[in-house]
C-alpha cells in the first residue's frame, strides 16, 4: 500500500480509522504526541477504573478480597491468562499473568533447560534484550557451566538483523535451549517463529520466545506452531502500567514438568492451602508462578485486556502496519538528505510495531523532539525509535511528528544539546 505523504491524507486515513473511537479512552497530554507506546504504554480509562476496584476491594473487604470482591485476587492471574490467551494464539491454560520477563524467563530456563550427555548449550543472539543474556548466563553458571562456552549468540551479518538461515545453521547437536525475540527490540524485526520452532523441533531442541514487543502489537499463534513457552511484559503495548505483572505461555504437551524455581502458587489452586510440604503442581501454566502475585499491578490489566478483546489484535495490526506504513513514506518524502536511514524491515510480515530510525546524532535528536512535545526513545548508540499505537496514536500524529522533526532537522534545534543519552533512555 502506498500513503500519500500528506496533512490530507493524514485526515482522510483517521476519518476512516475504525479504531479512533479509543484514543478519548487514553489520558494523553495535550499538545504532545506520544511515540513511545512500546516502552511504557499509556494509561486508559478503563484500566485507571479496574485498579480504583481493586482498591475499593482492599479497603472495603480486607483479606476477603481474595475471593470476594469485583475480581477476586485468588485466581485473577488465571483470569487474566484467560484474557491474553487470544492475543498470543493460545488455549486459555497455556498463559499465566505473573512475575516480570527477567523472572519469568529465569522460571522457564530452569524448568525446560535440561542439559543432558553433549547437549549442553544455550543459543541466543547477539542483538537481544541485556537482561535476557545475563539470565542465560546466570542459569548457566547455576547449572555449574561457564557462559563463555556454553551460551552460543548468533551474529548479525548488519547489526541490525538476524537471518532465519543463520539461526537455523546455529542448532547444532550440542543445543538443548533455544531463547529468541519474537520481534528485535532495536530494529522491530519479527523472527518467524513458526519456522523456527519447527527447525528446532526437528532437531530436538526446544524453543521460547522473548515477546515483549510483540505482544498486543501482532498477532501470534503459539499453539499451532506449538512453540515450547514465551514470555512477555505487560506494560509496553498492553498499558498495563510501569511494573506491571509478566505473563508466560508454556505448550500444553509441557503440562506437569516441575517447575524449575517452584513457589506455593505454582500449586493446584483446590491443594494450595492445605499446607502440607509436598506440592501439588497446577496441571496448567499457572505452575510457573511462584509467589503471591502483585494484585495492585494486575489490576490495570483487567481494563486493558477487556479493551484489546473489543478492538481485536487483527485490527489492530492491520492499522499499526498503516500508521508505520504512513510514517515510513513520511520519513522518505519529508526527510531526504538529514541523514536519517530506516533500519527497520520494510516487508510487512518481517516489522513488528515501532519504526527504527537510525541517525548518528539520534540521542540529542531524541532531546530536540521532547522539548517539541514528541515523545520517541532512543536506543543507544543511534536509534531514534518511533512506536504510533494504533489505540491511540492518529495518522495526523504521525504528520505532525514528521514535521516537527523536519523542521528540528533544517534549524539544527539539536545542536544545543549534548548527544549522550540520559540515564533512563
Ligand atoms: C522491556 C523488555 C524486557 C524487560 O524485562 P523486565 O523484566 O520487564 O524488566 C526484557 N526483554 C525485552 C525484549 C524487552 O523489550
Amino acid at each position: 500500500m502506498y500513503f500519500e505523504p500528506s496533512l490530507e491524507f493524514a485526515q482522510k486515513l483517521d476519518e476512516t480509522d475504525k479504531l479512533a473511537k479509543y484514543r478519548n479512552e487514553f489520558y494523553l497530554k495535550q499538545d504532545s504526541i506520544y511515540l513511545d507506546g512500546n516502552s511504557l504504554g499509556l494509561l486508559s480509562k478503563r484500566s485507571e477504573k479496574s485498579l480504583l476496584q481493586s482498591l475499593e476491594d482492599w479497603k472495603t473487604l480486607g483479606i476477603d478480597g481474595w475471593m470476594g470482591g469485583a475480581h477476586p485476587w485468588f485466581d485473577l492471574s488465571e483470569k487474566l491468562g484467560q484474557m491474553c490467551a487470544p492475543l498470543v494464539g493460545s488455549s486459555p491454560e497455556e498463559v499465566i499473568v505473573s512475575g516480570s520477563t527477567t523472572v519469568n524467563l529465569h522460571q522457564l530456563v530452569a524448568t525446560f533447560y535440561q542439559p543432558e550427555g553433549k547437549r549442553t548449550k544455550i543459543l541466543a543472539d547477539e542483538l537481544t534484550f541485556p537482561s535476557d543474556i545475563y539470565a542465560l548466563q546466570s542459569q548457566l553458571r547455576l547449572r555449574g557451566y561457564n557462559p563463555d562456552t556454553h551460551l552460543i549468540q548468533v551474529k548479525s551479518r548488519d547489526g541490525r538483523l538476524l537471518e532465519e538461515e543463520d539461526i537455523v545453521a546455529a542448532m547444532t547437536d550440542e543445543i538443548a535451549l533455544i531463547v529468541l525475540p519474537s520481534v528485535l527490540y532495536r530494529s522491530g524485526q519479527i523472527l518467524d517463529m513458526e519456522r523456527l520452532t519447527k527447525e528446532a523441533h526437528n532437531r530436538g531442541i526446544l524453543i521460547g520466545f522473548d515477546a515483549c514487543h510483540s505482544v498486543g502489537a501482532i498477532p501470534h499463534h503459539f499453539s499451532q506452531w506449538d512453540v515450547d513457552f514465551a514470555f512477555w511484559c505487560n506494560y509496553k503495548h498492553l498499558n498495563g502500567g510501569p511494573g506491571s505483572v509478566g505473563g508466560l505461555y508454556v505448550n500444553r504437551k509441557h503440562f506437569g514438568t516441575t517447575p524449575g524455581l517452584a513457589g506455593w502458587f505454582g500449586s493446584r489452586k483446590d491443594k494450595q492451602f492445605d499446607m502440607i510440604h509436598t506440592m501439588t503442581v497446577a496441571d496448567t501454566a499457572g505452575a510457573y508462578q511462584i509467589g503471591t502475585p502483585h494484585v495492585l499491578s494486575l489490576a490495570p490489566l483487567i481494563g486493558s485486556f477487556e479493551m484489546f478483546a473489543e478492538a481485536g489484535i487483527e485490527n489492530i495490526r492491520e492499522k499499526s502496519l498503516q500508521l508505520t506504513g504512513f510514517l515510513m513514506d513520511s520519513i522518505e518524502q519529508e526527510l531526504g538528505g538529514l541523514g536519517f536511514t530506516i533500519g527497520n524491515p520494510r516487508d510487512d510480515k518481517r516489522r513488528g510495531g515501532h519504526v527504527s530510525l537510525e541517525h548518528e546524532e539520534a540521542a540529542r535528536i531524541c532531546k530536540a523532539l521532547k522539548e517539541n512535545d514528541i515523545v520517541p526513545d532512543f536506543r543507544a548508540p543511534n536509534i531514534i525509535r518511533l512506536a504510533p499505537v494504533a489505540l491511540y496514536t492518529s495518522f495526523k500524529d504521525v504528520w505532525n511528528s514528521v514535521q516537527i522533526l523536519k523542521k528540528i532537522m533544517v534549524e539544527k534545534q539539536y545542536e544545543k544539546f549534548s548527544n549522550e543519552r540520559e540515564v533512563v533512555a
